[in-house]
């Protein structure tokens, strides 16, 4: 059995093995360590099917190879989809959320264009339409799925770079950035990495961004970011921060906007988690303001609890995002005939404009073309698994879980500084809790040493899984709670496993 077209059959034997193995694995997943490191000498049954681990000329048979990837896979993987995973920001996938990302490759769309899937597009429409609603944005806000927060960044400084190449009278889809100035860029301390890393993919370079913070956890300079925006006199890009990885840390987002109104500048939003505290009112004036961003990044594989790959950007003047993103000219492809093109005067985005500042297409109502507002091309029907997770429990199901999380992060807080060997570093205004073990009989210069070698050994340990990081000069874990079936007991259980390795790292003496 080599060729698949021999192999039709196979195909209810083999959804029927993975759900003979998906019901036990999700049955676990809640009690299971999170990760053991010494399962990972199994990953060579995956490399060496075949004499000396090359590809095989003749296949196992698609039974045999989903046999080998089931076993393997549901016990090396990270269970981070698990409630015990508090390292980076991640989320797991609500059952409706899993059960739709399954129908997703069932159904095996291209979310390109209306062409290839008016199912996918109608569907990115509703579930754009209600995430918009979800965050409490204004109408007029349209947006793009895409993979990650990365490429949400990616997309907005995108349609960023475009407006501002407009305000230099050039056409950046067309010519490029040669010739022109360097785009100005200002943040304050919080920036993530990956607005450097979508700064440098967009040609302007990752050290273009100018860094303006007022302490060494990053808050804001505001004046500073002032003068300097006065000083430039022209268009800039100022980047708010709603949500930074450390502490959940916000930007004063109400006063950038106020800023970026005074002198011009485009405001862009990282959100990528932190847009979730729009969802309740104990957190929304976190995030006040943000409806008057010109852009807002945010993942939906983070706090909304689908399955990777799943990031979205929101663009004020979504007409915005065809321009900027759109591939005219190309036979094959939806064109200047498509309603999507328009301009209202007759005119296709994206051929050159008379005026580059005329450009303001009506966006169309119904299902878009949507590889024209985004980076991709072919593109999987990552809105099904949004729509669904969204349909199942609504705003009330997903505000429920935010703000049960949000108490879960004060218990954490809560239990730390009971702890007499460990100390919070920072308020907790979301869902991160930055602290670090603090042992009374340890000197002051031994701590950063004690909690690089705390890090290593929870995840060594694998119980739990939460990260370190450097806050405030000082060496720190900063576990995150964004995982829907996160509870109580897992909380305990982070804290019990951190003193556990604190007193087996520095013994109390005597
Ligand atoms: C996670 C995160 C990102 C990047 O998201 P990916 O989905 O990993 O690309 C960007 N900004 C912030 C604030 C984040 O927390």
């Amino acid at each position: 059995m080599s060729d698949p077209l021999h192999d039709r059959d196979s195909a209810e034997a083999t959804l029927r093995q993975v759900y003979a193995a998906a019901v036990p694995y999700l049955a676990t997943l809640a009690d299971r360590p999170v990760h053991d490191p010494a399962t990972e000498s199994l990953l060579v049954e995956l490399a060496e099917l075949a004499d000396g681990g090359r590809l095989p000329e003749k296949g196992v048979g698609s039974v045999a190879a989903m046999e080998r990837l089931l076993r393997v896979g549901t016990t090396v993987a990270t269970h981070s989809a698990g409630p015990r995973f508090f390292h980076f920001v991640v989320g797991g996938a609500t059952p409706a959320a899993l059960a739709a990302d399954w129908t997703t490759a069932l159904l095996d769309q291209n979310a390109a264009f209306r062409a290839t899937s008016p199912l996918a597009a109608a569907v990115e429409t509703i579930a754009l339409r209600w995430l918009r609603e979800l965050f409490g944005l204004p109408a007029s806000y349209g947006g793009a799925l895409v993979t990650s927060a990365t490429f949400a960044n990616f997309t907005s400084l995108g349609v960023a770079t475009h407006w501002w190449a407009e305000q230099h009278d050039v056409d950046v889809a067309a010519d490029g950035l040669t010739g022109l100035p360097r785009m100005p860029v200002l943040s304050g301390g919080y920036l993530h990495a990956s607005s450097r890393k979508a700064l440098q993919m967009l040609g302007h370079g990752r050290d273009t961004v100018e860094v303006y913070a007022r302490d060494r956890v990053g808050r804001a300079d505001l004046p500073a970011i002032e003068r300097r925006l006065a000083e430039l006199a022209g268009p800039a890009v100022l980047i708010a921060n709603a949500g930074e990885v450390n502490a959940g840390h916000f930007d004063p987002i109400d006063t950038l906007a106020d800023i970026a109104e005074r002198y011009g500048a485009w405001l862009h939003v990282d959100g990528a988690f932190g847009l979730f505290a729009a969802l309740s009112p104990r957190t929304a004036d976190l995030v006040r303001g943000v409806e008057r961003a010109d852009s807002i990044a945010c993942d939906a594989h983070k706090w909304l609890n689908v399955p990777y790959e799943s990031g979205f950007a929101f663009l004020r003047e979504p007409s915005r995002l065809p321009a900027a993103f759109g591939m005219p000219g190309t036979t094959y492809l939806p064109g200047p005939a498509s309603p999507l093109w328009s301009d209202g005067s007759g005119g296709p985005v994206g051929s050159r404009p008379s005026s580059a500042r005329s450009v303001q297409p009506e966006v169309p109502a119904g299902p878009v073309d949507y590889a024209m507002h985004g980076p991709e091309s072919s593109r999987r029907a990552r809105s099904i698994p949004i729509w669904a997770t969204l349909a199942a429990y609504g705003r009330d199901g997903h505000r429920a879980m935010v703000e049960r999380q949000l108490d879960l992060a004060q218990r954490l807080a809560r239990l730390v500084d009971e702890a007499p060997d460990l100390e919070r570093l920072a308020e907790v205004p979301l869902c991160i809790v930055c602290f670090r073990a603090r042992p009374p009989h340890l000197p002051a210069g031994e701590l950063d040493d004690l909690n690089r070698r705390l890090g290593a050994a929870l995840l060594d340990d694998g119980r739990v899984f939460a990260g370190t990081t450097v806050y405030d000069g000082r060496i720190a874990l900063r576990p995150a709670i964004v995982n829907w079936q996160t509870t109580e007991a897992d909380i305990d259980l982070l804290v019990e496993v951190v003193r556990e390795l604190v007193a087996q790292l520095a013994p109390p003496p005597g």
